[in-house]
């Protein structure tokens, strides 16, 4: 088949649920793509972060080989030899005393949801049902029912109520917006450290400590949702690390699977994770042994290339580079580390042309919210890689 029959095919079989890009992919090799008629792309979406290790990172193929040879599935009736040691490697990482696996990043939301809400009521004596989240305007967190009930986007909420209660909203980067917010059914506050989906928008410095310091003193429960931002992609390993700020509960995803296979996971205290006994939760693949030792190696990969430092360096050439670019259609460039949005001026119409222009060029970028162009390829991408990007996308621009 060609493009266009794929294309077709899709079109005809597919839920309209996206607006992809019009290439058909079939091959990968760290930060480069190939489309079915041989050409190559730079891949300057890395999967929304999820492929930060890059495509077919080789210590995750072997990895994936052997326990595919060896088992994929047990549930948690039983115990497998891959879900502690991938467990225990985590929480090591992280700094956590507790995680617990899961596949999707929105059903490790979802965990995070269930935990603070039981434990406001358990633990800090919420009266039933009161429990009150806060969260913040152009958040992303996920797609499920629960989820969308306090986004802020309207397609993606509308008409899928009725809508589940028991969250209030606040202006994000708004340190007196929270305090005013928080009330004594308040159990937690929930907070992307940059708004990836949202447009890469960076808060103020000094944002995370402070909203930190405010949940401590009223006891309510920081969640970092670091689906996007952790493992590496902002440079450091996370991006609540900027300010030495370590979240209560921390969730991850994407890179958590090395761009292989879904796997995601909740990280607390023992205190927090104890909310939950046996018959409470739970998921038929989250801990699987596959995903396991394929996270495992996803996560030393991260570790063994120090990608949080390379994402680093490379992020801060990169964006400099990006803004000495003197084109007329640009506002403004901004991000962390290898997480970078370029917003295209209003009058210059929507980022999507950007995109397809970036595309003919052999460039992979996605807009997201209208405006913003994202960059956020492989954190394994080469210098002489972006090099050679910078000059098309200044063309481009
Ligand atoms: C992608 C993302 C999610 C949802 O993850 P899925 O695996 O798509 O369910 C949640 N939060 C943030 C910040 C994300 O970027």
């Amino acid at each position: 088949m060609n493009t266009a029959e794929y294309l077709a095919e899709v079109e005809r079989y597919s839920a309209h649920n996206y607006h992809p890009l019009p290439i058909i992919l079939s091959r990968g090799e760290g930060a480069w793509v190939w489309d079915i008629e041989d050409r190559k792309y730079l891949d300057c979406l890395a999967a929304y972060s999820a492929v930060n290790q890059g495509h077919r990172h080789p210590s995750i193929v072997a990895a994936a080989k052997e326990q595919l040879e060896r088992l994929t599935l047990t549930s948690r009736a039983f115990h497998n030899d891959q879900m502690g040691p991938f467990l225990r490697e985590l929480c090591e990482l992280a700094g956590y005393e507790k995680a617990l696996p899961m596949n999707s990043g929105a059903e490790a939301v979802e965990t995070a949801i269930k935990a603070v809400r039981r434990w406001g009521y358990r633990r800090k004596g919420i009266p039933a049902d009161q429990a009150e989240i806060i969260v913040c305007e152009n958040n992303f967190h996920g797609r499920t029912t629960t989820i969308v009930s306090f986004s802020t986007e309207e397609a993606y909420r509308a008409d899928f109520g009725p809508l589940t209660p028991g969250f209030r909203m606040i202006p994000y980067g708004d340190v007196a917006a929270l305090e005013a917010a928080i009330t004594p059914n308040t159990a937690a506050f929930m907070v992307e450290p940059l708004q990836g989906e949202g447009g890469v928008i960076v808060p103020k410095e000094g944002y995370l400590w402070e909203t930190a310091e405010l949940c401590r003193q009223h006891d309510v429960l920081y969640v970092a949702d670091e689906i996007q931002t952790g493992l590496g992609r902002t440079g450091q390993m996370f991006c609540c690390d900027w300010e030495g700020v370590k979240p209560d509960v921390l969730v991850v995803g994407k890179a958590l699977s090395g761009g292989f296979y879904p796997v995601s996971a909740m990280l607390s205290s023992d205190d927090v994770m104890s909310v939950f006994h046996p018959g409470d939760h739970g998921s038929t693949f989250g801990g699987n042994p596959l995903g396991a030792a394929v996270a495992r190696a996803a996560l030393r990969v991260i570790v063994d290339e120090g990608l949080a430092e390379r994402a680093r360096e490379l992020g801060d050439w990169f964006m400099g580079e990006l803004r000495a670019i003197d084109s007329p259609h640009v506002k403004e460039v901004r991000g962390r580390g290898l997480m970078i949005g370029v917003e295209i001026k209003r009058e210059s119409g929507t980022a999507r042309p950007f995109c397809e222009a970036l595309m003919d060029r052999g460039i992979l970028a996605k807009e997201t919210h209208e405006q913003v162009v994202r960059f956020a390829p492989p954190l394994v991408v080469e210098r002489s890689d972006l090099e050679w990007a910078l000059g098309e996308i200044a063309e481009v621009l």
